[in-house]
């Protein structure tokens, strides 16, 4: 559905204090970006260009993922409506690691079709004594599962936004490859 160099929607999921309004406020965090409170969803929406290999693209945020509500209703619009996803999990809490592996399956119903490209990040890799989940499961967890990883801190803005550049690429290749 999304035209060269977007907007591509770009969605994020994963369980509560993973650091998804983190990653949304360093999206939104440059003067270009643009606020929009048009979202018939529950959350937040940010606009914004970003330059990618020399190209532009235009990423449309959304941190609109109830993470408390167990409606399965409430849950699935945010599900279907995007183009990308980054799954968030925090390297200090197992639980929303294995959160990320329900949600990647929930996915997989919601969107069965291949190449919606998936990126799992591993946030807060800074908090390096709090850790409950290695690097090296994250990535087995990834390639189980068919997408890309990263780790995060957003904390330390680092690979924030290496994960949205990926993101980019993947929907690149996705669209040169149909
Ligand atoms: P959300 O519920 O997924 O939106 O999570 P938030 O973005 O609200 O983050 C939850 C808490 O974790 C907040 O206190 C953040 O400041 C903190 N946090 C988010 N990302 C990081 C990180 O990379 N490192 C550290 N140390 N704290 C983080």
């Amino acid at each position: 559905s999304a035209e060269p160099g977007g907007p591509y929607r770009v969605v994020l999921l994963g369980a509560s204090g993973v650091g998804k309004t983190a990653f949304a406020n360093i999206f939104a965090g440059a003067a270009d970006s643009m606020d929009s409170d048009d979202c018939e969803l529950c959350g937040e929406v940010c606009e914004k260009e970003i330059e990618v290999d020399g190209e532009p693209a235009t990423l449309t945020l959304l941190d609109t993922w109830d993470a408390e509500t167990d409606n399965k209703c409430a849950q699935e619009p945010c599900m279907q409506t995007g183009d990308a996803y980054l799954l968030l999990y925090s390297v200090t809490d197992r639980a929303s690691f294995l959160r990320a592996s329900e949600l990647r399956i929930s996915l997989r119903c919601v969107r069965p079709a291949q190449h919606t490209p998936i990126i799992l990040v591993g946030n807060k890799c800074d908090l390096v004594r709090r850790r409950e989940v290695s690097v090296s499961e994250g990535r087995a967890c990834a390639a189980v599962f068919d997408c890309k990883f990263i780790e995060t801190s957003a904390a330390m803005q680092h690979n924030v936004w290496e994960a949205f550049h990926g993101m980019v690429r993947q929907l690149r290749l996705r669209r040169e490859s149909k």
